[in-house]
């Protein structure tokens, strides 16, 4: 709607690697309160979106703003401190410490023990003590989401999320997305393959196909849309 906040505000963004225009022109908008998907075709720039926007790789032009505040140009810290965070579509959670003791890593001091116990009982993770060692590949994936959450971001962008959960951690992932704005304050981006999932969590949904955004809106009229399903079904 027209009177949404905009909270993270992309404008002209162009991510070059040599020859390789991985994102050009690329304009978005992420609404407060919102779950908006990030979809299309893979080598879409999906992920070097979220790289750029999170101060993980420089910009070649554009401009990211985080509730009015010009972000570009800032360190991955700097900008996770200012309440933007991200999870990685690879595996990066280490083995040898307990979940906590990661999670307290990650949120670097922006949480509380308490904070922590309800994200991750929320999430449906082991509690605090677990190590890391005996923890199974999906789990892994959502005490990654869990140890940002806790740090209470304005906005987490999620790189492929439930990539590698099983059957049921996949369905109590979906249904706990949901509330996540609401519970926690904090705005949610989802790149995501199962469009199921997307359709039943996403209100809005953006589509990216060679660097550049296809369709952004509403999402029944997106995916309803001849040019998306196109390109991100190769029909
Ligand atoms: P997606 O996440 O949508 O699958 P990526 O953002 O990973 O897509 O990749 C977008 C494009 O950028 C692809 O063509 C990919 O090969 C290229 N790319 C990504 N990272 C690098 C890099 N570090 N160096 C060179 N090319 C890259
Ligand atoms: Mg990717």
């Amino acid at each position: 709607t027209g009177s949404a906040e905009v909270l993270l505000e992309v404008r002209g963004l162009a991510v070059e690697f040599g020859a390789v225009k991985a994102l050009s022109g690329v304009e978005l908008r992420i609404h407060r309160g919102e779950i908006l998907g990030l979809i299309g075709p893979n080598g879409a720039g999906k992920s070097t979106l979220v790289d750029a926007l999170t101060g993980f790789l420089p910009a070649h032009s554009g401009t990211v703003r985080l509730a009015g505040r010009p972000i570009d140009r800032l360190t991955p810290h700097r900008v996770a401190r200012l309440g933007l965070r991200r999870t990685f579509q690879q595996d990066r959670v280490p083995s040898t410490m307990t979940i906590g003791t990661y999670a307290k890593f990650v949120a670097r001091g922006r949480t509380t023990t308490a904070q922590l116990d309800e994200v991750l009982e929320y999430l449906g993770c082991p509690p605090r003590s677990t190590p890391l060692q005996i923890v199974d590949a999906g789990t892994r994936r959502l005490i990654e989401v869990a140890a940002n959450l806790a740090a209470a971001p304005q906005v987490l962008l999620l790189d492929e999320p439930a990539a590698g959960l099983s059957h049921d951690q996949h369905l109590a992932f979906a249904n706990r997305l949901r509330g996540i704005p609401e519970r926690f304050g904090t705005t949610l981006l989802i790149i995501e393959h199962d469009l199921d999932l997307v359709r039943s969590v996403c209100s809005r949904i953006a589509v990216l196909d060679f660097g550049e955004v296809l369709a952004v809106g509403d999402r029944e009229t997106v995916l309803s849309d001849p040019r998306v399903l196109k390109a991100y079904m190769g029909e």
